[in-house]
């Protein structure tokens, strides 16, 4: 059923994902603290979050980072009037923020749902995101078929945070599986074996990750560096991974050292398109062996 939703934050994933929800015949009133400039034709413009929260009851959220979303929690709450009575966060915060802004909104009774994304800006183009909705079992119910218009949804559990942690875990994963690949294949062809030939056998053996099967192929042997997707975004998610895990009493010594990896690639190269940590590792100036 058309509703009016509010939406906070149109940067890059958000003015990609309301597309979506207007084409669906909802009616979004939106909101953005630097500029609105980004949202969809047809989309009402809200001059505050207080203003979206007055005339929204369901809310979304695409916003940098936790801080970020405490603050705009406390909007929400204490906005008078107030319409809004669930508030969908999108963004990547991890736990601790995901159960800030949870206990800022239920104690003003308004529900609120952990609800991180993967899949960058082109899953938000095409509405192919994988959303991790950590929320009581109902409201995802509830939810399901609003959020099925941005991607695939998937319920994680009844814990704000839950969403973050499986979000987290699986950015590290594949920051790791890019950086311990760029090493594997620098290995490799310094013995003089070509990057198709790495590619093509390990493709079909056990070492096969996200890093041979489509970065590889499809955006560092052709030069390309181009998965949209910055070694300083990531960094932000691998850190979060990182505390979190520390908190939690995991194991970190591969996070760590994967963490310091990323760290002095996105200080030697400022602005690097993920990828772009084959050539860093190959050309050796991690450990000035270049
Ligand atoms: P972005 O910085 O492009 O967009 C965030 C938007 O929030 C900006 O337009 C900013 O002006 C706005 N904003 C900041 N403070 C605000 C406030 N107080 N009130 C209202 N608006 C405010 O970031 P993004 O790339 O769109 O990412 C959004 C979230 O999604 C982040 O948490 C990010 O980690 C996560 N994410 C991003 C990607 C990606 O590929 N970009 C992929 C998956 C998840």
């Amino acid at each position: 059923m058309a509703e009016t939703l509010g939406w906070i934050g149109v940067g890059s994933m958000g003015h990609r994902m309301t597309k979506h929800l207007l084409a669906a015949g909802h009616t979004l009133v939106v909101a953005d603290a630097v500029s609105t400039e980004r949202a969809p034709a047809g989309a009402k413009i809200a001059k505050s979050n207080a203003e979206v929260a007055a005339q929204a009851d369901t809310i979304i959220l695409s916003l940098p980072d936790g801080n970020v979303s405490e603050a705009v929690a406390r909007e929400i709450a204490a906005a008078s009037p107030r319409k809004a009575k669930t508030v969908i966060d999108t963004s990547t915060i991890g736990i601790k923020a995901a159960e800030a802004v949870a206990a800022t909104l239920t104690k003003a009774g308004i529900a609120f749902v952990d609800a991180p994304v993967s899949g960058g800006t082109a899953g938000a183009d095409k509405a192919t995101l994988a959303i991790m909705l950590a929320c009581p079992a109902e409201t995802y119910e509830r939810l399901k078929p609003l959020m099925s218009l941005m991607g695939k949804p998937f319920y994680v559990g009844p814990k704000p945070g839950q969403g973050q942690a499986v979000k987290l875990l699986n950015n590290y994963l594949s920051a790791t599986a890019l950086a311990a690949s760029s090493e594997a294949i620098a290995f490799g062809i310094k013995q003089g074996v070509a990057m198709q030939t790495i590619l093509d056998i390990v493709n079909v053996s056990t070492g096969r990750n996200t890093a041979t099967e489509d970065k590889f192929p499809r955006r560092i042997i052709n030069e390309k560096y181009d998965a949209g997707f910055t070694a300083k975004l990531q960094l932000k998610d691998i850190k979060l991974y990182l505390d979190n895990a520390r908190e939690a009493g995991i194991s970190d010594e591969i996070a760590s050292t994967v963490v310091g990896v990323w760290t002095e690639m996105d200080k030697a190269v400022p602005g690097a398109d993920i990828t772009q940590m084959y050539p860093y590792t190959r050309d050796g100036r991690r450990k000035g062996t270049k």
